[in-house]
C-alpha cells in the first residue's frame, strides 16, 4: 500500500522479469544496503540480487522458499527465521516489490505471502563471504 512506488503498478512485465531501482524509490529505502536489481534466473532456478555495494547474491529457489518468513511457514516461534525445506521443488513465478523495503515472491506451490525484507535477504545470503559473519 505504498504510494511511493515509481512503477510496477503500471509497467507491463515488471513483475515477471527483473526488479530494478525503477521499481521502488531508492531514496525511500531504509535498509542499508539495498538491492539495485533482483532477477530471476529460471535456467539455474535461482534469484540473483545485485546490491548497491556491488555484492551479488544468488539464492536457489528452494533455499528462498525454505526461508519464507511468513507466520504460516514459520509457525509460532517469534525468534529467528528457520529454514523449512519445501516438500517439493518450487519455481519462482514472479517477484513484486513491497513498499520500499522488501519483495514478495510468488511461488509455484501457490504461496505468495512471504515478505522478504532486503535486510533479511542480505542476512541469508548463501555466499561464502556472507556465511562468515565478521562485519
Ligand atoms: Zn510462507
Ligand atoms: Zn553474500
Amino acid at each position: 500500500m505504498s504510494g511511493s512506488l515509481i512503477c510496477c503498478q503500471s509497467v507491463a512485465g515488471c513483475y515477471h522479469g527483473t526488479l530494478t531501482t525503477g521499481c521502488y524509490n531508492p531514496a525511500l529505502v531504509s535498509a542499508e544496503p539495498y538491492p539495485t536489481e533482483i532477477r530471476r534466473l529460471p535456467e539455474s532456478r535461482r534469484i540473483r540480487v545485485t546490491w548497491d555495494d556491488g555484492h551479488i547474491a544468488e539464492y536457489d529457489y528452494d533455499y528462498l522458499r525454505g526461508y519464507c518468513p511468513c507466520a504460516a511457514c514459520q509457525g509460532h516461534g517469534a525468534g529467528e527465521v528457520q529454514f523449512q525445506p519445501p516438500p517439493s521443488p518450487v519455481e519462482a513465478l514472479a517477484i513484486q516489490p513491497v513498499g520500499n523495503y522488501a519483495v514478495s515472491i510468488h511461488w509455484s506451490d501457490g504461496h505468495a505471502s512471504g515478505i522478504y525484507r532486503f535486510e533479511f535477504l542480505r542476512q541469508i545470503c548463501p555466499c561464502e563471504k556472507c556465511g562468515v559473519k565478521t562485519e
